[in-house]
């Protein structure tokens, strides 16, 4: 195709806005996807992305289309269309999304206004030199003010109100106009035609079928399906067994040309030989240079992920393994625990991060996983001059602390002006410090915090949500670290340390943390032949202690004399149990009680 033929486009937006569902019309419209295959969120092909109704992976589509009145009208044009997740933890998918585009499609919700990620997308959008449509979508809803917004809009972007459209995702209003407007205003990719292939790698994706599908988008050249591939990070060469491009299924192609996008297979096996942010060149006349990639995004929270039947451990490996290979953010090293057994410390970019990565575990590769408080990471001074990065609190450095450093984020939270008191109240609570306030209209404002991480990512939003009756919306990036007066909490049992469930709290928190754990775990673990301590303790301190009593009589006291075969049973029974069975010292702990105590916390 050429290059000034096509449009390459991706959508943006704050969560819920509507991106996934105006990618649906623009499907139907142009042809790609008929009524009869059509469903809701057709590009959300997930099991997770369909039932929690959200987008993780982005996906690209091809469409063809002719604009129908105007200028360039009767023109045929290929747009590719990249659909993106909003949510705050995908940050990095979006901006690979938008490395791969000439312009993006800024999505607002006509009844809700603009969202905290709706500015946070847009400035990484302008990072990325990206032209700017701005639209408004279910402008079909009764509570759409879409005159009002478009002038929030054109206040935050610059431009006339005029020029924002207006569409519904729903009923496919506006949407044939928006197709002409993209083709119109986004610019042609540009790049050398002539010049030695490179195609940068926004997505790879492994498939049980067809092996690893890489997703590129072609800078200069031409890649043939004849072609062996060179990867330019490693070197590596690769026969190329297929290419094409989806729409919305993948199809064969012979050729990918500048400004294109499509996917290869290369019959790679291994998961990590495709990496995203590389850059493919040929073989036969490689590129001097490579693309600029990508920064790998730092796992900001980590936790313990350990299979519940410890023959599953190498299983867990692969499909790691195999995860890693899209997400480039995931992280996983071996670690054993007392309590657990063998497992692995995973690094995560947040909570939905985590849940999802441990949902897709146990559906897509049938285990069962119990997982660690999330913790994020601390970095420890210690008076003799040594630094430790901390990512298991159980790992805590022995010695004398000269300073704790959590790390903190810059966010932003947008809320209606009735709420201003409740949301500072909120960020007062969890060590915020104000930086800045704007209104954005007369009855919205933006109010800037510096708080900790760790304060953010448990029942921040949940809280915010909640105090502000669903009003408020939150974004968040990192912005280095503070030293704080933070703590270790270690939970004895009979004086042995539980290493799942240390913990580093701030210190006024650390002993409502204590109380917490001590009751729960007393509640859980079965009484034994002595009495046994669950104490809790900041190094040798104890702030919290329970007990377990000892128990009175043992298994066969009961029947005593009586019966052989009923003795033989209860011994059965009880090896039985002892199988599933953990010490901690003299203490003998069934896993049950340490899984239900991570899982409620
Ligand atoms: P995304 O998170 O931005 O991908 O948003 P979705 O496309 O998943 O849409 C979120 C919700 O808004 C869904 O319940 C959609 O049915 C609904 N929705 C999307 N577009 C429109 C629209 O134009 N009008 C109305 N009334 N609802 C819409
Ligand atoms: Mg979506």
């Amino acid at each position: 195709t050429d290059p000034q033929r096509i449009r390459n486009f991706c959508i943006i937006a704050h969560i819920d806005h509507g991106k996934s569902t105006l990618a649906d019309r623009m499907l139907q419209l142009t042809g790609v996807v008929d009524q009869r295959q059509m469903r809701a969120q057709y590009l959300d092909r997930m099991d997770i992305e369909r039932e929690r109704g959200i987008t993780i992976k982005s996906q690209a589509v091809r469409m063809p289309w002719t604009v129908r009145e105007g200028g360039l009208a009767g023109e045929p044009y290929v747009l590719n269309m990249i659909d993106t997740p909003g949510h705050v933890d995908f940050t990095y998918e979006v901006s690979r999304s938008l490395a791969a585009c000439e312009g993006a499609v800024l999505l607002v919700d006509a009844a809700q206004g603009i969202e905290a990620q709706t500015l946070a997308n847009l400035y990484l959008a302008l990072e990325n030199d990206l032209h700017i449509i701005p639209v408004l979508n279910k402008i079909d809803l009764p509570a759409a003010q879409p005159d009002k917004y478009a002038e929030e809009l054109a206040h935050l972007i610059g431009g006339d109100p005029a020029d924002c459209l207006r569409v519904s995702g729903k009923t496919g209003e506006g949407v044939p106009e928006l197709l002409d407007e993209i083709v119109r205003q986004f610019t042609p990719p540009t790049g050398d035609p002539a010049a030695p292939p490179r195609a940068l790698i926004f997505d790879s994706v492994y498939d049980i079928y067809r092996g690893v599908v890489t997703y590129v988008r072609m800078v200069d050249g031409r890649i043939e399906a004849r072609d062996r591939l060179t990867m330019m990070s490693t070197g590596a060469t690769h026969e190329l067994l297929e290419l094409g491009v989806i729409s919305p299924e993948p199809t064969k192609s012979p050729a990918l040309g500048v400004g294109e996008v499509g996917y290869l297979i290369t019959g790679v096996k291994d998961v990590r030989q495709s990496k995203v942010g590389d850059t493919v060149t040929a073989l036969g006349r490689p590129a001097a240079e490579a693309l600029g990639g990508y920064s790998d995004p730092k796992p900001m929270v980590y936790s313990g992920l350990y299979p519940i039947d410890g023959s599953d451990y190498p299983a867990l490996r692969d499909a790691l393994d195999k995860l890693k290979l899209n997400d480039a953010a995931l992280a996983y090293e071996p670690e054993t625990s007392a309590a657990l057994g063998f497992g692995f410390r995973c690094g995560f970019l947040g909570l939905l991060h985590l849940e999802i990565i441990r949902e897709r575990l146990e559906r897509e590769f049938n285990l069962d996983l119990i997982s660690t408080a999330p913790n994020v990471v601390y970095r420890v001074e210690l008076e003799d001059d040594t630094e430790h990065i901390v990512t298991n609190p159980s790992e805590y450095p022995t010695g004398k602390v000269a300073a704790v450093c959590e790390p903190v984020v810059r966010a932003t939270v947008l809320t209606p002006n009735d709420f201003v008191g409740a949301v500072m109240e909120i960020c007062q609570n969890r060590r915020g410090k104000l930086l800045g306030m704007d209104y954005l209209s007369a009855d919205r404002v933006e109010l800037r915090y510096t708080l900790p991480l760790a304060e953010i990512i448990f029942d921040f939003f949940d809280q915010l949500k909640s105090r502000t009756r669903g009003y408020a919306s939150l974004d968040y990036e990192p912005s280095g670290e503070q030293s704080a007066d933070l703590v270790k909490v270690d939970i004895l049992l009979n004086s042995e340390p539980v290493d799942a469930f240390s913990a580093i709290v701030h210190k006024d928190k650390a002993y409502a943390y204590g109380v917490q754990l001590t009751t729960k775990l007393r509640k859980l673990i079965p009484r034994q032949q002595f009495e046994v301590p669950i104490q809790a303790a900041i190094g040798t301190k104890i702030i919290a202690r329970e007990n377990i009593r000892a128990m009175r009589k043992d298994v066969l006291a009961k029947c005593y004399g009586g019966d052989i075969t009923r003795k033989r049973k209860l011994l059965e029974k009880q090896k039985e149990g002892k199988k599933r069975m953990k010490m901690v010292g003299r203490v003998e702990v069934p896993q049950e009680a340490f899984i239900a105590a991570l899982s409620t916390s």
